[in-house]
């Protein structure tokens, strides 16, 4: 019984790394020829940590990430609006939200799978139903192997899905983002805090990603694909946010221009289902939500989790439609709450009313609803 995965990012390392650990066989195909050095961060939420826990990573990624304390939504001066001191969760599950240079993150799952298993520079190209119930897979190369499941982890912009679903769209959520990592030391008072400042219709994050690098995002309302000039792109970077805190504008002014990366912020319409016979879909191909609530990430390593508990459960069965029945819900309300979060983050009017929402949410009800957000639930093996 061979699972095929299709895509090294971090939903398909995930897998491959949960099934190597219980033994399901597998191969992962990448389409990069190598991995990619993206000068970007991620917070990894409580609920990715626990799976990377089980998947005995976690004490690699503390030790190349950086642990955030507290979470701060704020105004543009950095005094907060919404202040969550992480404490509770680090009683609960013995570890904050984690911030770490995605690459970092990639090398060090990709460093754990049997070279053997793992083939880069091999884009899928087309999947074909066998009489045999087989699936024959398509590289770009012309190559091709047979598998009995294909798991499609190819991202937002998922080929496999285009196949099976050609009918799924990416909705752009109206906003585009720039994101940069830094060597710059922060004041320790802000090294171990992750912020989201919201102006006028813009925002912009910082955390530490590891000890004297940062990581920041700006966001602003764009047309879709509008291009950058790069030459001027911190110039223009300086002046949305320039009555932003100082250190907003030294982040932006002393990354180098080539450590800035520029996308639309984008999710994927729901899916009605995210497989279909012995093809299944996860990640961002399935499920891709926007980044407000920094889940896409974590909820593609929940995948990783539940699915391979699944295979584990029903050996040789295709679980598909439990995997669905399971993970649904919570996908659904991270995919909805984060494209609603990201509209108020940029109102036009009642910029006020916003701000007095955010500061007014009794915090039991943020806890409540984190702790929800952070729940996995236990397989027996
Ligand atoms: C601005 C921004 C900030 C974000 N911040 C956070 C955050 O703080 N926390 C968080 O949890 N999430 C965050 N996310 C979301 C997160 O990045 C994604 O949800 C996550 O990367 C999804 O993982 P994935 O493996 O499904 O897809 P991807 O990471 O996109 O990986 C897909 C992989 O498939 C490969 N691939 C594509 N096509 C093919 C093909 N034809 N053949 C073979 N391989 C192929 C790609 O090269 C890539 O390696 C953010 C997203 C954005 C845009």
């Amino acid at each position: 019984m061979m699972y095929t995965i299709i895509g090294a990012g971090i939903g398909g390392l995930s897998t491959a790394l949960a099934f190597e650990a219980k033994g399901i066989p597998y191969q992962i195909f990448e389409k990069a020829p190598a991995l990619n050095e993206v000068g970007a961060g991620i917070w990894l939420a409580p609920n990715a940590l626990q799976v990377l826990e089980d998947l005995q990573v976690l004490e690699e990624v503390k030790e190349k990430g950086n642990a955030i304390d507290r979470i701060t939504i704020g105004k543009p001066d950095l005094s907060p609006l919404s202040d969550i001191q992480q404490d509770i969760f680090k009683d609960k599950y013995g570890f904050t939200t984690i911030s770490i240079h995605r690459a970092a993150l990639q090398k060090l799952l990709f460093d754990k799978i049997p070279k053997d298993k793992i083939f880069l520079n091999k884009g899928f190209q087309s999947f074909k139903e066998l009489k045999s119930g087989k699936i024959e897979i398509t590289f770009n190369d012309t190559s091709k192997t047979e598998t009995n499941f294909l798991i499609g982890a190819d991202g937002i912009n998922s080929k496999v899905r285009n196949q099976l679903f050609p009918d799924s769209r990416r909705r752009y959520s109206g906003q585009t983002c720039w994101r940069g990592v830094v060597d710059l030391k922060l004041d320790e008072k802000y090294a171990h805090r992750g912020f989201e400042l919201w102006g006028n219709q813009i925002r912009f994050g910082i955390s530490e990603v590891a000890k004297d690098k940062v990581y920041w995002f700006a966001v602003i309302l764009s047309a879709e694909n509008s291009e950058d000039d790069k030459r001027f792109v911190k110039e223009k970077l300086q002046s949305l946010f320039f009555d932003f805190h100082p250190l907003v504008l030294k982040l932006i002014s002393e990354t180098p221009v080539h450590q800035i990366l520029k996308n639309d912020i984008n999710d994927l319409k729901p899916l009605p289902n995210w497989y279909k016979g012995n093809i299944c879909l996860i990640g961002d191909a399935g499920h891709a939500t926007t980044p407000n609530m920094g889940q896409g990430g974590a909820q593609a390593i929940e995948d990783a989790y539940y699915l391979s508990n699944l295979i584990n459960e029903n050996t040789g069965k295709n679980v598909f439609k439990l995997f669905q029945e399971q993970r649904h819900k919570k996908v659904k309300t991270v995919v909805n709450q984060s494209w609603s979060t990201g509209k108020m983050a940029h109102w036009k009017y009642g910029k006020r009313m916003r701000n007095f929402i955010l500061k007014n949410m009794p915090k039991k009800i943020i806890e409540k609803k984190m702790f929800e957000m952070y729940h996995i639930d236990k397989f027996q093996n």
